[in-house]
């Protein structure tokens, strides 16, 4: 078999597994994490991109030259825009403005053209969902080869690729020996996908959900609350997507930001994992499962994406303490912050 890939498509997904050794012994439990970072996109959503586009070009949806339009807190546009430019299609990326600079940069930097509209609920019509599924109607008229729209949440081409990829990788990856998965929800492909592959094989699927998201609340009570918030991005969900119907973790962990991000530096500091807080949201919940559970356990989460992506926030302690959250002493003292 050549080791050579033809493209870069078929460089996505087979990630490593890495032990996280300090939650480990914290618990008594092998945690590992999968290294979605190692991505060519640098995160877990260039699984769903591929599929997304996979799919709409199956169905002759989208024609060569054609443009893939999709709202998106960064991730899956990085990936969108990648895969795309890789397979010769054009990228139109609407983005809420509090999104980082680094990602919007990144957008850029993969060709993708941006549209920066105000962060606002999905039931407000120009919330950045609605508003990419309007541009992607008024484009399919307009562009000579045509337009799609990507609909991460309620594209099942998203969930299928954690189906066919993430879950089936993770049990040969541990010889069929893992005892939990745990993931936070954006678009729920991650958690639904991972968990409808591994949780008819006995795994205990947990969701660790951010704060300021509702999807904790729907599985523990049945309704959708959001209570407090979180600096992280790209995780938190207000509705049941499409991509989480038919789905149900065994158990739910709401995790505050002041209990992940510490684990973000300690990741850092001890084990020279850069990431991003969605990341630490992960970690803090399968040390919870791990608990939960009992020592002994194996126990996989995800490491979604690489944190030079959020170094203006998350590395950064002047935004740290305006948003009242815990500074590492050697973020400020060795130089390591940005300026
Ligand atoms: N972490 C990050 C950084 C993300 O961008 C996303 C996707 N928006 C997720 C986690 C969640 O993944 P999913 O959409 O599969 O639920």
């Amino acid at each position: 078999m050549s080791a050579t890939h033809s493209d870069l498509a078929s460089m996505i997904g087979n990630t490593p597994l890495i032990r996280l050794r300090g939650p480990s012994e914290a618990t008594g439990c092998e945690i590992l994490g999968k290294a979605e970072f190692l991505n060519p996109g640098q995160s877990v959503k260039d699984r769903a991109a591929l599929y997304i586009i996979r799919d709409a070009v199956d169905r002759g949806a989208l024609k060569p030259g054609g443009t893939i339009v999709e709202g998106t807190a960064g991730n899956t546009g990085i990936g969108l825009a990648l895969v795309g430019a890789s397979l010769g299609f054009k990228s139109v990326i609407v983005i809420p403005e509090t999104q980082s600079q680094e990602k919007k940069d990144m957008l850029r930097l993969a060709g993708a053209q941006l549209v920066e509209v105000p962060a606002v609920p999905y039931k407000n019509p120009n919330n950045y969902v609605k508003y990419s599924q309007r541009l992607a109607d008024e484009l399919a008229k307009t562009e000579p080869n045509g337009a799609i729209w990507a609909n991460q949440f309620d594209n099942v081409a998203n969930r299928q690729a954690h189906i066919e990829m993430t879950g089936p990788e993770i049990w040969d990856q541990t010889d069929g020996k893992v005892d939990g998965f745990v993931s936070a929800v954006g678009t729920g492909g991650t958690l639904a996908g991972v968990g409808m592959a591994l949780q008819p094989k006995g795994v205990t699927i947990a969701l660790a959900d951010p704060g300021g998201s509702a999807i904790h609340s729907f599985y523990t009570t049945g309704e959708f609350k959001a209570e407090g918030n979180s600096i992280t991005e790209g995780i938190g969900q207000g509705r049941e997507t499409a991509n989480l119907k038919g789905f149900k973790p065994d158990r739910s962990y709401s995790i505050p930001d002041d209990e992940a991000l510490p684990i973000v530096f300690d990741l850092l500091e001890h084990e020279g994992l850069v990431l991003g807080g969605s990341s630490g949201i992960n970690v803090a919940g399968a040390m919870r499962l791990a608990r939960d559970l009992g020592p002994g356990k194996t126990i996989v989460t995800i490491l979604c994406d690489y944190g030079t992506r959020y170094q203006s926030k998350l590395f950064n302690p002047a935004f740290l303490r305006e948003k009242s959250l815990p500074v590492p002493a050697w973020l400020e003292g060795e130089g390591r912050s940005v300026p």
